[in-house]
């Protein structure tokens, strides 16, 4: 008996030490039981120092503080909401910096004991990423591709309606003066002026149809758990950031939990501030401080942050940077911020931006929070 387990244990540890992903075992308190080789490589913790404690101290907030309860929910409803399931999370290493990583989890129920084993996934890998993220980017691209197309389309729309306006207005000046000169030629001039008069605002239709179609859009709003989108949209803007020593922090106010939005729509919002965030802070060799923050505010709505401690925004930029095509960067569009502002505006929100109190910039928007009452359709 003692022989088998001793076998037992240096087969574990054998495993442990040679797994290719991270993994971590933890009993019903959450407390880590093993980790592997891969395991303290990703975290930075050796086993000594991990053993024994709870596993929250690898996440960033919020999940640290909800995780023991996650736990405690499944052994008394037995619902399951990752186990067997996987999902893309973020995970904090112990230097404070955080990573996307697919993670999975299995169970394992021993006497009358639960074990629960992780295996992890560094996303921060471009290739791996692009495996494992593949679903959720895709939905976020083509949707920002499409978003993309709509926002030229009705600043080309915009634009051409005026001098649509004032062809025609022409035009109907011409007629009123052909109607003043006598003789053949003036009457088939009269004509063709009407003629190219109704085509103007033919186009200007053709115009106003396309705008109310762009305008009227495709978004789908539910009820959506606010710091859910915001892991999903962080993990995504997150990849490749490891070399770069960006130390991300969350402040999720619990209060703002619920809100009525476009799911991918908000992400698309969240990826595009997370991605410009990251951006200008790569081209400043200071400290480089990404926060994520949401707050509860009393008029229903909540409000989202993210902020970065970079060289802040251009003065040539600062005053129209919600309008399509205002870029200072070379291979810029222009577009993302202008797409943040129309798809919040389209969910009754507003965005604006802030200077950072020690450097860099904020960019807020809010959201309609969802009452309590409405049915929740997540998970
Ligand atoms: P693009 O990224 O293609 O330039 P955006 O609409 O996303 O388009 O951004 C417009 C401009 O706003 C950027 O070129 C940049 O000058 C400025 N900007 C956006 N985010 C930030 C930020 N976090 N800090 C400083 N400037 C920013």
């Amino acid at each position: 008996m003692k022989a088998a387990l001793q076998t037992a244990e240096a087969l574990l540890h054998s495993i442990l030490q040679t797994v290719p992903d991270a993994m971590i075992v933890i009993d019903e308190r959450g407390h880590v039981e093993s980790f592997s080789a891969t395991a303290e490589r990703l975290f930075g913790y050796s086993v000594d120092e991990i053993v024994g404690k709870n596993i929250r101290q690898l996440m960033p907030t919020p999940q640290r503080e909800q995780h023991d309860g996650y736990i405690r929910r499944y052994l008394d409803t037995n619902e399951r909401r990752i186990i067997g399931i996987g999902r893309v999370v973020v995970g904090q290493r112990k230097d404070g910096t955080t990573f996307p990583m697919h993670l999975t989890i299995g169970e394992l129920k021993l006497a009358d004991k639960h074990y629960f084993t992780g295996f992890i996934r560094d996303l921060t890998d471009q290739q791996l990423t692009e495996i494992r993220l593949k679903e959720l980017q895709s939905e976020v691209t083509h949707m920002s591709r499409f978003t993309a197309l709509g926002e030229m389309a009705s600043t080309l729309a915009h634009e051409i309606n005026q001098p649509l306006t004032a062809i025609s207005n022409y035009l109907k000046g011409c007629q009123r003066l052909l109607e003043r000169i006598e003789g053949e030629s003036a009457v088939v001039l009269r004509d063709a002026v009407g003629k190219a008069a109704d085509q103007a605002v033919r186009a200007g239709q053709i115009i106003r149809r396309l705008r109310e179609f762009l305008s009227r859009g495709e978004s789908e709003r539910r009820v959506e758990s606010l710091p859910k989108l915001i892991e999903d949209a962080s993990a995504l803007a997150l990849i490749g950031t490891k070399e770069n020593g960006i130390d991300v922090s969350f402040r999720l106010d619990p209060e703002a939990d619920r809100v009525l939005a476009d799911r991918i729509q908000i992400q698309q919002v969240l990826v595009n501030l997370i991605r410009n965030a990251i951006e200008v802070m790569l081209e400043s060799s200071g400290r480089r401080e990404l926060g994520i923050g949401t707050a509860w505010k009393a008029d229903g709505m909540v409000e989202v942050s993210v902020s970065d401690s970079g060289a802040g925004l251009a003065p040539e930029v600062a005053a129209s940077l919600f309008q399509p095509f205002v870029t200072t960067k070379q291979k810029g569009m222009g577009l993302g911020l202008s797409i943040c502002r129309t798809i919040v505006e389209a969910h009754g929100g507003k965005i604006w931006v802030e200077g950072r109190p020690g450097g860099g910039t904020v960019f807020r928007f809010s959201l309609r929070a969802a009452k309590v009452e409405e049915p929740s359709l997540v998970e």
